[in-house]
């Protein structure tokens, strides 16, 4: 089947909507795979796997794992990997969010992730995540939310009250970041838990709601995502990284051929080192494998190898010396193969060389990046889950400016080469 870049960018860009916050972005990879006919487990079921079937199990309705059992035996053919993740840095509510002030009421946040703070500022910010609350049975239920318009905002200090602004600006996380919700009497009592149970009627008119008891709730851009230039060479928008590596692994399970075993992750908290029930250092995607391949695991890992796909950082043209000169990636010039011989990435001269070798055989391009000498490099989920598993791995992305920014940018190229390549891995009769 072709696949060309306008299909998938069309799709991408409500995708990307769609999904604000990593329990929306994994509502909407279920709801998309369930509706390919993958049949959805859960981990406190006894499982009876089938061959040639497709099924896909959540965590903490935050990272998703779907995978194809195809026709033959992972022990004997190994199986195609391919790995995300699903958060994005950005300012989450404090559990006290709300900051009363006689100007106007604020929100209490705090960063999550390496958060490029200054795009934050004169933004339409919209608030999304997961509400937990007693209904009127007495039952806690768990509801996801969306409020889908601007209701906050973080207005920039004026340059005349500040006249070095342009040369020496900063950002104090505490007391610069609050966003500005609304203007309240001194006499109001409104408690931010009573909004949310009037958003919650909005959205889910038969949810009823007797007290809310938790939230975790993320600002994100109200602006939608869209595709930018002259010829429409870009797209922009928020969560680039890394949900378009997500929302492309999954179009390339979904749409390979099911005959082999292949399987997508897509994990939480990278962003913030990956140590939880649900990240890349937890054990969600071990469990699943031992489940699938019980006996047989070890075998299959040692066939198998995992393409952990993490968007790399495109050559800027206002900053060329922030990369090698042989080593720069250009945007829409194909996909980065990430090299760091320190295992910052775990690609090694093999993971590559198969990677390139499916390229070839497609005619499609490819890059490669190495992080100058003299700067620190950064890291993913792939060393991560080769350290756990064992599993051959390559790191990969495509490539974009701008990462951690509330609004980045990366070419409309790119994700369909990743997407071509992906789908012809996870379809191969033998990964290695
Ligand atoms: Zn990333």
């Amino acid at each position: 089947m072709t696949v060309n870049a306008s299909v998938i960018n069309e799709e991408l860009l409500p995708f990307l909507q769609q999904s604000p916050t990593p329990v929306h972005a994994t509502a909407t990879m279920l709801k998309r795979l369930v509706a390919a006919g993958f049949e959805q487990l859960h981990e406190e079921d006894v499982w009876q796997l089938q061959p040639d079937k497709a099924y896909v199990v959540t965590r903490n309705e935050s990272s998703i794992i779907a995978f194809t059992t195809g026709r033959g035996d992972p022990a004997e053919t190994g199986i195609a990997m391919a790995g995300a993740h699903t958060d994005s840095p950005c300012l989450k509510l404090k559990p006290n969010a709300i900051k009363p002030h006689k100007a106007a009421t604020q929100f209490a946040v705090e960063i999550y992730g390496g958060a490029l703070l200054a795009p934050w500022f004169d933004r339409d910010l919209s608030l999304a995540g997961r509400v937990t609350y007693v209904d009127e049975s007495g039952s806690v239920k768990d509801t996801l939310i969306d409020f889908r318009k601007a209701v906050a905002y973080i207005p920039s200090l004026a340059i005349h009250l500040d006249r070095e602004a342009n040369s020496n600006r900063t950002v104090n996380p505490q007391t610069d970041l609050p966003p500005v919700l609304m203007q309240v009497p001194e006499d109001d009592t409104t408690r931010f838990t009573d909004l949310l149970t009037d958003q919650l009627a909005t959205e889910a008119p038969g949810v009823r709601v007797r007290k809310i008891l938790g939230y975790e709730l993320g600002f994100y851009d109200a602006q939608p995502a869209s595709l930018v230039g002259l010829r429409e060479d870009f797209i922009a928008s928020a969560r680039l990284d890394n949900l378009l590596s997500c929302y492309i692994g999954l179009q390339a399970l979904i749409e390979s051929s099911g005959d082999e075993p292949a399987l997508l992750v897509c994990n939480d908290h990278e962003e913030v080192g990956s140590m939880s029930a649900e990240g890349a250092q937890g054990p969600f995607l071990s469990a699943v494998l031992d489940r699938w391949c019980g006996t047989g695991r070890a075998r299959a890992i040692a066939r198998s190898m995992m393409i952990s796909a993490d968007n790399a950082h495109g050559v800027h043209p206002n900053y060329m010396d922030r990369h090698d000169e042989n080593h720069g990636p250009l945007l829409n010039q194909g996909p980065v193969i990430k090299v760091n011989h320190n295992q910052r990435y775990a690609t090694n001269s093999r993971s590559a060389a198969l990677y390139r070798h499916i390229s070839d055989e497609l005619d499609l391009p490819y890059q490669t990046f190495v992080v100058r000498s003299d700067m620190g490099c950064g890291s993913t989920i792939g060393p991560l889950t080769a350290g756990n598993l064992g599993v051959t791995t390559l790191d990969i992305g495509v490539p974009q400016f701008g990462m951690h920014s509330i609004r980045e940018m990366a070419g409309t190229r790119d994700g369909v080469t990743l997407f071509r390549v992906l789908r012809e891995f996870m379809q191969r009769e033998e990964v290695l």
